[in-house]
């Protein structure tokens, strides 16, 4: 993740750009949905992925939307806050192919029992032969939840739609802090974060939980800033390109020079969207 531009209005500890202990994060959610959050924290996954439990009031069925990584602690544990919910597993969701987000949903749709079945986008990572793409509707368990296709931190992005909770997963389309990395085309991304903005709207979303880090209760002021922040950095990046600078890293060296350097192969990838993004221009 990007460590310039962390979110003022939630982060005043900016120097660390750290929300404070896990605890704020496991277990955080809405009425419907339940985070487990995983134990792999980096300067990627800032506190570590959050694996969604979202199930109906009432439902015997559960959805569940990024099992995380292969850690068979995680999963488990998962599970069992999945049956001590009094439910059983019903389907899981990805919201994008990263392996920290996807490499455990094999695994766990074993551990969960036989039968169940594991949608994404990309075709690489189901299991089962039912996809999930933009306009489907899953209603496991009585429950309803909107698929919105949102390229741009990865190709294969899904942001899902929890209407009864006004409740917008984004995956890491938009995270609980900081800006997320660019894997797609910035162009891609620019529209997704339009539309995401766009739609919470016109929905008065309330909440958006994210992929990574704590839950967002102003999602307009959240994308807000994201559409900002991107255009603040494709300025930058234009100037560093106007400056002399002719390759990604010549650009990260200019424009992330204050960034932990663990961090600029990261920035590379997103630079180069960036850049792509201009020359197309
Ligand atoms: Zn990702």
């Amino acid at each position: 993740m990007e460590r310039l531009g962390w979110n003022p209005v939630r982060h005043p500890d900016r120097a660390s750009g750290r929300m404070g202990d896990m605890t704020e994060i496991d277990g955080m959610g809405t009425e419907r949905a339940t985070c487990v959050l995983a134990a792999n924290p980096s300067a990627m996954t800032l506190d570590g992925t959050n694996t969604w439990i979202i199930a109906e009031p009432g439902s015997d069925q559960a959805v569940v939307v990024d099992p995380g990584p292969k850690d068979g602690k995680h999963l488990r544990r998962v599970l069992d806050t999945v049956e001590a919910q009094g439910r059983r597993v019903g389907l899981v969701l990805l919201t994008h192919g990263h392996p920290d987000h996807s490499a455990g949903a094999g695994k766990f749709a074993k551990l969960a029992g036989g039968s169940v079945k594991v949608r994404a986008l990309d075709p690489r990572h189901r299991l089962g032969d039912e996809g999930l793409s933009e306009g489907d509707v899953v209603t496991t368990g009585g429950l309803e939840l909107r698929i919105m296709e949102t390229p741009g931190h990865s190709d294969d992005s899904l942001t899902f739609w929890l209407p009864a909770d006004g409740a917008v997963l984004t995956g890491d389309t938009v995270l609980g802090y900081g800006t997320t990395v660019l894997e797609g085309k910035l162009g891609d991304y620019l529209s997704s974060l339009d539309r995401l903005r766009r739609f919470s709207a016109d929905v008065e979303a309330a909440t958006i939980l994210p992929g990574h880090g704590p839950k967002l209760d102003d999602p307009l002021t959240v994308l807000d800033y994201y559409i900002d922040h991107r255009r603040e950095r494709l300025a930058q990046v234009e100037a560093a390109v106007a400056a002399g600078a002719s390759t990604a890293r010549e650009v990260v060296e200019r424009v992330y020079a204050d960034v932990d350097k663990s961090l600029w192969p990261a920035a590379q990838w997103s630079v180069q969207s960036q850049l792509d993004y201009l020359n197309e221009r």
